[in-house]
């Protein structure tokens, strides 16, 4: 196992100066004060956690006796799935958005889980399960690209009509580059299911603050103007620097039904 990286855990956080910390639990609030006076900022605090919540949560994402969490297995097709028996979220996006480092991240306190990564051009890309106690399932699916659009079509097609456990959708984008056309094909694919989904912007670090602040209220917008199924406010997130990585955690918690809907809100 590895050990977890500094920040990985609240206790970590805590001992921070305010604006910090801040900074690494609610990014997305972080910005605010660089936006133009009289900016709507509702949606930047729809989903606003205190600190039991993001407790609790992080406690799920720990690993302990009597609590494991588990690599279950892969599948590349549906009937290799494991049975729908707790819910489920799954994460999506193109290939190098950062989703193994995420997922990697989200499962930091429990070090014995291992994020597999397929990345050899040509092979076949699988969907991975895990498995959070007795409390939920994650899937990490196929990366999405420029070589393998049908691949991920095909697959993800199928999971997202016949994954009935499935609470909810996590799709990732490059904070730094932000909505590519690829991106599009997964945005269209889940309103036309009627799929609920969050999106999620990486690799916030790498972003200055105004192309960050840019990317943000451009994508804010399209999931205004655009979307139905699309959460309205946006999880920022650096793997390195472990930004927005707890508040993630949390709302996973909440959407699969193990936080208390006050402590949520
Ligand atoms: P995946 O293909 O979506 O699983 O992407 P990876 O997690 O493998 O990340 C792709 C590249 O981006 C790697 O070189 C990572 O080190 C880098 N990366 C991923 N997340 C972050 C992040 O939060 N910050 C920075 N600076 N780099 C990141």
């Amino acid at each position: 196992g590895r050990a977890a990286p500094p920040l990985a855990a609240l206790s970590q956080v805590l001992r921070l100066e305010r604006s910090r910390r801040t900074g690494i639990v609610f990014p997305l609030q972080k910005l605010e004060r660089y936006l133009a006076p009289g900016t709507d900022t509702a949606r930047f605090r729809l989903f606003q956690p205190g600190l039991a919540a993001l407790q609790r949560a992080e406690a799920l994402f720990r690993s302990d006796r009597g609590h494991s969490i588990d690599y279950v297995s892969s599948a590349v097709r549906m009937d290799h799935a494991p049975p729908p028996t707790l819910p489920e979220v799954c994460f999506i996006g193109r290939s190098n958005v950062g989703k193994s480092s995420l997922i990697r991240a989200l499962f930091s306190l429990a070090p014995e889980v291992e994020v597999r990564v397929s990345k050899t051009p040509g092979h076949t890309k699988k969907m991975n399960f895990f498995k959070v106690g007795k409390y939920f399932t994650l899937v990490d699916m196929p990366g999405y690209g420029y070589r393998a659009p049908q691949d991920f079509v095909e697959m993800v097609e199928a999971y997202l009509q016949e994954r009935h456990n499935l609470k909810r959708t996590f799709l990732l984008v490059d904070g730094v580059v932000g909505l590519q056309k690829t991106d599009h094909i997964a945005v269209d694919m889940l309103e036309e299911f009627g799929m609920p989904y969050v999106m999620v912007l990486t690799k916030i670090d790498r972003a200055s603050r105004g192309v960050l602040l840019k990317n943000v209220l451009e994508i804010q917008e399209f999931v205004k103007e655009n979307t139905q199924g699309c959460f309205p406010q946006l999880f920022l997130v650096s793997s390195v620097e472990f930004s927005g990585v707890h508040l993630l955690r949390c709302f996973v918690a909440h959407v699969t039904g193990n936080l208390p809907t006050v402590e949520a809100s």
